[in-house]
């Protein structure tokens, strides 16, 4: 009786060690730590912002990850028509400029429309959170099951508390997730399945930016100079180009400061780095 007793609490240790080790090869932040996702190769890799500078915020990433071998895919929700100071400005026009600077910026940093693929949902500015929410689900669930990638770059949608900036920062956050957790499931938007062959998929990684929150970094002090050379071309966003737009071509002088402030902080050890909080497990429960 009492070897059968010894026996019964040994395969209750053994049980209870061959859990815990296997639960410890499944968790987020040991498995994060041990990933460098700078090496990673032939993996698909979508970002989704809803303007044309929010890229921006990860482009160090996208870089070395294209530099890789993976395969970049990139999903702006709008056109950013409307974000501009400059009351000679037009919507039209706007949206074109947004564009050729976001091309170029991306340009900088290896990514381009020829090598890569860029998606242009096309809504206008600042008018996400009016579209029906179902219809930018179902587009960004087609686009997740047509591309199926293994990472997907986003804003953060928030956990325990909510970082928002704007509306459509907040749609897109939301909505993102949204659609890569339809589209997981064959009912959902089911169309796709039938009239284009779209199989269900579920992303298995996330990596959120813009957040409060960050458990991983990646180290982009390599590309820092590009960075700051990416940013340049947003003229008609940031500082007097969003008041009186003077671009294309990015105030040269304004540049050569910030790159030789840049080359002294580096020079100092200091390091650059894109934050994300990331989330390695499928959201589709
Ligand atoms: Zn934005």
């Amino acid at each position: 009786m009492k070897t059968i007793k010894m026996t019964f609490i040994l395969m209750c240790i053994f049980v209870t060690m061959f859990l815990s080790g296997v639960s410890g090869q499944t968790d987020t932040k040991s498995r994060n730590k041990q990933d460098d996702i700078t090496k990673w190769s032939n993996k698909t890799i979508m970002w989704v912002g809803p303007h044309q500078d929010d890229e921006n915020g990860c482009l160090g990433t996208l870089s070395l990850l294209k530099a890789n071998g993976n395969k970049i895919i990139m999903v702006w929700y709008t056109t950013g028509n409307k974000g501009s100071l400059d009351l000679e400005m037009t919507s039209e026009r706007l949206a074109q400029i947004r564009k050729t600077e976001s091309e170029k910026a991306c340009a900088e940093m290896g990514i381009t429309p020829e090598t890569d693929t860029f998606v242009r949902l096309g809504y206008d500015d600042g008018m996400l959170e009016y579209v029906p929410e179902k219809e930018l689900c179902e587009k960004i669930c087609r686009l997740i099951r047509l591309y199926r990638p293994d990472a997907v770059f986003t804003m953060d949608p928030g956990t325990t508390w909510m970082q928002w900036h704007k509306t459509d920062h907040r749609m897109s956050a939301f909505i993102t997730l949204d659609g890569a957790r339809a589209a997981a499931y064959h009912l959902y938007f089911p169309q796709h399945r039938i009239n284009e062959g779209l199989q269900p998929y579920t992303v298995r990684d996330y990596f959120f930016y813009s957040t409060k929150e960050p458990d991983f970094n990646v180290d982009v002090t390599a590309l820092s100079d590009k960075k700051i050379r990416a940013h340049a071309w947003y003229v008609s966003q940031f500082g007097a180009g969003n008041l009186k737009y003077v671009g294309p071509e990015p105030d040269q002088e304004e540049l050569k400061i910030k790159l030789k402030d840049n080359a002294e902080k580096i020079a100092k050890g200091e390091k650059v780095y894109e934050r994300y909080r990331r989330l390695s497990e499928s959201m589709s429960f």
